[in-house]
């Protein structure tokens, strides 16, 4: 174990991810063991996880020995083997999986490390396809402002990432092309739903007419999505971006990094909307996290024209992930996580409905285990709330034993899947203080 001496070492010569020279200084926790919905520190101090890492993978909970033994079993059998004109028996079988749950005809997969490469990957065969077909001029995506598409260079530079992780990375690749995204609580587009007639999607056509249909290749988005804080679109946006979508001859990829593997109270969030995507891309929640795993899955229509998939990736269709993605959607169904989701999301929503009656809370929102309380200095005019006093929120959080995360304005939820009602409560508690005590500090009581 680390002694709290440590804590600093540890910090400076790792270099840490989206973590300020400040919060370096002052220390860094280093967590050392996690159990069920629970991690430990250095210290022994314990926390309730209520961002499944904060990132949000940890579908089935800490310390799954099933998943360690499905890892150690193929690591022993065999641990690698190049996806190029070879296939094995893991990558194999998890397409046959995946092909049973994923949403309608997506029923071919590809392997990659995580999230970021399966959205780089998925625009390469959103490529293949047009190219084959001989429509060899359509290379602009179209994505959403205040999308999360990951790190690497695509899903950064051209597909509307938060803003400081954008900029420094500018110019954007060329070809990026963006509309506005469904935040209804302070809509981008300052109309009202349903008045409003879903005008951030009906957009698209214009966009499109705009930039040349010829020239499009894809509209990537998250089904439900996170920029602002777990916001779910009006009922009718993804089918009319699907039918402007068809209308252009252009590819849906439906990002299911987040929502993916029950997140949102369905395997796939995808479900909630009825519709038919072109392409998937998965991550996090497809291994619970425990080793890096991120997939592509799409039609048959998308795979049919491409002669040769020019890709090729060493740890591509990596035969040790793809065994412990199998053991974990097998827990995930035998456990009935999903359903777990769906219920235990409900139970949480309604415990923070009330928060609504707190002067700074603006709105309470969540889709299955994903929820977020959407904060505001104004509840009129919905004025912005002050990051820093989010950031304060969320370091009380953390001195009460509970582990919680800021996104936009607003804190974010999003637990294991296998949290109970107790668990629920005790974090529900901690957010309502934090609240309250940060409302005294603002003068808004
Ligand atoms: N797409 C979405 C919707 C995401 O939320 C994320 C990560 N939060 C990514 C892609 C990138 O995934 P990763 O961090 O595994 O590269």
């Amino acid at each position: 174990m680390y002694q709290s001496g440590e804590k600093l070492a540890a910090a400076t010569n790792l270099i840490l991810h989206r973590t300020g020279q400040k919060e370096i200084q002052e220390g860094i926790t280093v967590i050392v063991k996690g159990e069920g919905v629970w991690v430990y520190d250095q210290d022994g101090t314990q926390y309730l996880d209520m961002d499944s890492g904060v990132t949000r993978p940890v579908h089935a909970g800490y310390g799954r020995e099933e998943l360690a033994r499905a890892a150690y079993d193929q690591m022993c059998q065999l641990a690698y083997f190049t996806p190029m004109q070879f296939a094995n028996v893991p990558a194999i079988k998890l397409s046959e999986k995946l092909a049973q749950i994923a949403p309608g005809e997506i029923n071919n997969f590809t392997f990659e490390c995580d999230g970021s490469e399966a959205v780089e990957t998925a625009m390469k065969l959103a490529r293949h396809y047009h190219y084959y077909r001989g429509d060899k001029a359509r290379f602009k995506i179209i994505s959403r402002r205040g999308a999360y598409h990951g790190v690497n260079g695509i899903g950064i530079r051209a597909l509307g990432t938060v803003m400081p992780m954008r900029q420094m990375m500018e110019p954007l690749t060329p070809g990026s092309v963006f509309i506005e995204s469904p935040y209804c609580y302070r809509c981008p587009c300052n109309l009202k739903y349903p008045e409003c007639e879903i005008a951030c999607a009906r957009d698209l056509s214009r966009i499109i007419e705009f930039e040349g249909p010829e020239y499009i290749s894809v509209f990537i988005g998250e089904p439900i999505q996170q920029g602002f804080g777990a916001f779910k679109p009006p009922k009718e946006y993804w089918q009319i971006i699907r039918e402007i979508c068809d209308k252009y001859g252009i590819l849906l990829i439906m990002d299911e990094v987040i929502c993916g593997f029950g997140r949102t109270g369905k395997m796939f969030a995808t479900e909630h909307f009825n519709i038919q995507p072109d392409l998937i891309t998965m991550a996090k929640g497809i291994t619970s996290g425990y080793v890096p795993l991120g997939a592509v899955g799409c039609t048959g229509k998308v795979l049919e024209p491409i002669d040769i998939f020019n890709h090729l990736h060493t740890y591509g269709n990596h035969p040790v992930p793809c065994a412990v993605g199998l053991e974990n959607i097998d827990i995930i169904i035998r456990e009935k996580l999903v359903e777990n989701s769906a219920e235990m999301g409900k139970y949480f929503l309604e415990a923070l409905k009330p928060l609504e009656q707190h002067p700074s809370v603006g709105e309470v929102r969540g889709t299955g285990l994903w929820l977020a309380v959407d904060f505001t200095m104004d509840k009129k005019t919905r004025a912005p709330y002050p990051v820093a006093n989010l950031l304060n929120m969320v370091a009380r959080a953390k001195q009460k034993g509970a582990i919680i995360k800021m996104m936009g304005m607003a804190l974010e939820f999003a637990p294991p899947l296998i949290i109970k009602k107790e668990e629920i409560d005790l974090a529900v508690k901690v957010i309502e203080q934090c609240i309250t005590e940060e409302e005294k500090a603002l003068n808004l009581t």
